[in-house]
């Protein structure tokens, strides 16, 4: 299976309400024309192929689409210098990035990251059908923080990313997604009913978020996630591998005066694991020795 083409054509430093700021990263592919996104958290996370210097390009156009070190500030010349910070990068013969410790995320270290799929409904319209926006936020927030004090996670310190793949609905569509909620309220689960839509009852294709991660120069992955086919979906080869399975907890189930509290939440969380074989357990078992030796 070859790995799709991604290129990182933009990336701008978001201030975010809670917390540090965040680098939105915006690819383009051989695959689709959908927008793909990488939320990077560190400014010190280095897409290479929107750091390769191309031939023609000034230093004006390199800080436009994102391809500077440190901060940008008014009157700003130069995007690989930052003189006021001391940081400088380096680039080979034909341009590429050359990477070091002082200005860039070494692969070599362990990485939160989470793959999520876009939800219109979890995340926008404040839907209880589904837990896509609480673990969204609940990504953000881990990716943060030094350590979770209620579980006791380790976070990632401020460095990781958040893959945002826009397949809505488990990749069918959000139309034909708002068919298969009407035939959930008509009983079915929501595996039947992507199946009586003659869709898959999941649809959703990685590959361009595995070579997101690697075009960021990350190649050991602590992911976030429940699903034990996503464990398999970040190995490529030696570039990438999962170095650890950071599990989703609902918000719901360590405080229940918070998170998402419905009947259809209940359903749904109960499908992932008698359906999709999602490893929640209730109350569950935090890495557990043998847990750590099957991944
Ligand atoms: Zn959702």
């Amino acid at each position: 299976m070859s790995l799709p083409v991604v290129q990182c054509i933009a990336r701008a430093r978001i201030p975010t309400t809670h917390g540090p700021d965040i680098f939105l990263h915006l690819y383009t592919n051989d695959r689709d024309n959908k927008e793909h996104l990488a939320i990077v958290f560190g400014e010190d996370i280095r897409s290479r192929t929107l750091f390769r210097q191309y031939p023609g390009e000034t230093q004006q156009d390199r800080m436009v689409r994102g391809a500077y070190v440190g901060k940008l500030y008014p009157g700003r010349t130069v995007a690989d210098v930052d003189e006021r910070l001391g940081f400088r990068l380096e680039f080979d013969a034909e341009g590429n990035l050359l990477t070091n410790s002082a200005t860039t995320w070494s692969e070599e270290n362990d990485t939160l990251v989470r793959i999520h799929s876009e939800c219109y409904t979890g995340e926008t319209a404040w839907s209880a059908r589904c837990d896509c926006g609480e673990q969204f936020d609940r990504a953000g927030k881990l990716i943060s923080l030094d350590e979770e004090p209620e579980t006791h996670i380790k976070g990632g310190c401020g460095h990781g990313v958040i893959v945002y793949l826009r397949q809505e609905g488990r990749g069918i569509g959000l139309s034909e997604k708002l068919k298969a909620y009407n035939l959930q309220d008509l009983g079915a689960d929501t595996v039947q009913a992507n199946l009586m839509l003659k869709h898959p009852a999941d649809a959703r294709d990685f590959g361009i978020g595995r070579a997101i991660l690697i075009d960021l120069g990350i190649k050991n992955v602590r992911l976030l996630t429940n699903n034990p086919d996503k464990i398999q979906q970040v190995s490529y080869k030696d570039q990438l591998r999962c170095v650890e399975r950071v599990p989703m907890i609902p918000i719901h189930w360590t405080d229940e005066s918070k998170g998402i509290d419905s009947k259809e939440i209940e359903g749904y969380l109960r499908t992932k694991i008698e359906r999709m074989g999602h490893l929640l357990q209730k109350p569950l078992n935090l890495h557990t020795p043998q847990e750590q030796e099957t991944i």
